[in-house]
């Protein structure tokens, strides 16, 4: 570990900051998989200032630097990571403000806000705009650096612009163009997202409900909620064939991988495309299984997997 901290707590890094310390902080109660190990900080500044502050003290003691959202697209390693991981969960990373413009309201929302929490506010204000992210479990910010999405739209769709703080401590505004949102992607410099302002459309509010309550029949007959997972582990691929992209748990499922286990791991009954944890799972029976699936899906169907969730190690990303 490169860093400045002793193990009283008291560091340089910290000091007169406004912000939360935790050493040596257990993360898989942060992630939806349960597992991995620990961050040798987990740091929750309440400020923007001291955000800022902190990133730019790691960057010249070079201290690695994370953020943690929801945790719901998330491996840590059962080794840990070293340096310090963030969380915006103080209220002054939480709020939202709503503001008409013309025909659009624009809702300024903090990154740390909860995703489901935002849909459904705006959603009670009868602005669309965010039902097609229903039953996407995240952070605004995470969201955002995901570009979370589904069959119904993705949240690129109305970001109108970013604030992001660059892991030097410098902040500055980005505006959609600029972004570049793909497929479970975004094109935002590394840093972190603090801030974002959606464009929703007023709406009518029983038509509004009724389109909320289908798709969320949808995400619920598709995809098995209830499970220690972390969503899709792979992005669709596309199939070098056709040029389309293909479902990724289709072509699990047609290598006959469902059910298949690896320790505690397991590739889902009801969807192939996640891999789930079960009590006493590491998280090296996840980082197994997802290679195993990768190479058989490949070997039977000629198609390679890309994942799209997020691994955490000691000494990379
Ligand atoms: C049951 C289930 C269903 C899901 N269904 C879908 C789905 O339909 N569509 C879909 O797209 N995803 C889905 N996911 C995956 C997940 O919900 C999304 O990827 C979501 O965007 C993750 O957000 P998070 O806040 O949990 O990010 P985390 O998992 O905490 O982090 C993911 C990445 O984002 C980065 N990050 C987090 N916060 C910030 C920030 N403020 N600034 C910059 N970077 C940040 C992290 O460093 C990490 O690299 C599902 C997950 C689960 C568990």
């Amino acid at each position: 570990m490169s860093m400045t901290m002793d193990p009283s707590g008291s560091t340089a890094l910290f000091a007169d900051l406004d912000v939360e310390v935790e050493l040596d902080a257990p993360l898989a109660g942060h992630t939806w998989y349960a597992v991995g190990g620990r961050a040798d900080a987990l740091v929750r500044p309440r400020s923007p200032e001291a955000l800022s502050t902190l990133l730019r003290r790691c960057h010249r003691n070079a201290v690695r630097v994370r953020v943690l959202g929801s945790g719901a697209n998330l491996l840590v390693a059962d080794e840990g990571v070293e340096g310090v991981v963030i969380l915006l969960d103080a209220p002054c990373w939480k709020e939202l403000r709503l503001n008409a413009e013309g025909p659009v309201t624009m809702a300024r929302v903090g990154a740390g806000r909860d995703l489901a929490k935002t849909i459904h506010d705006t959603a009670r204000a009868s602005l669309a705009g965010l039902e097609p992210l229903i039953g996407i479990p995240a952070q605004v910010g995470g969201a955002i650096r995901m570009n979370a999405g589904g069959k119904f739209g993705a949240i690129g769709d109305v970001v109108r612009s970013v604030g992001l703080v660059s892991w030097d401590g410098t902040e500055r505004t980005y505006a959609h163009d600029e972004i570049r949102f793909g497929y479970r992607h975004s094109e935002l410099p590394p840093g972190i997202v603090t801030w974002a302002v959606l464009a929703l459309t007023p709406a009518d509010p029983v038509e509004l409900r009724e389109r909320s309550k289908a798709i969320s029949a949808y995400k619920s007959s598709v995809q098995p909620l209830a499970a220690n997972s972390a969503g899709c582990m792979y992005k669709n691929p596309v199939d070098p064939a056709t040029g389309q992209r293909v479902s990724a748990g289709l072509l699990i499922d047609r290598a006959g991988l469902k059910g298949t286990r690896v320790g505690g791991a397991v590739v889902s009954t009801q969807h192939g495309n996640f891999l789930c944890t079960e009590p006493g799972a590491r998280a090296q029976d996840l980082i197994d299984l997802s290679a195993l699936v990768a190479e058989e899906t490949f070997r039977r169907t000629g198609i390679r997997l890309e994942r799209e969730v997020v691994f955490w190690r000691r000494g990379e990303g």
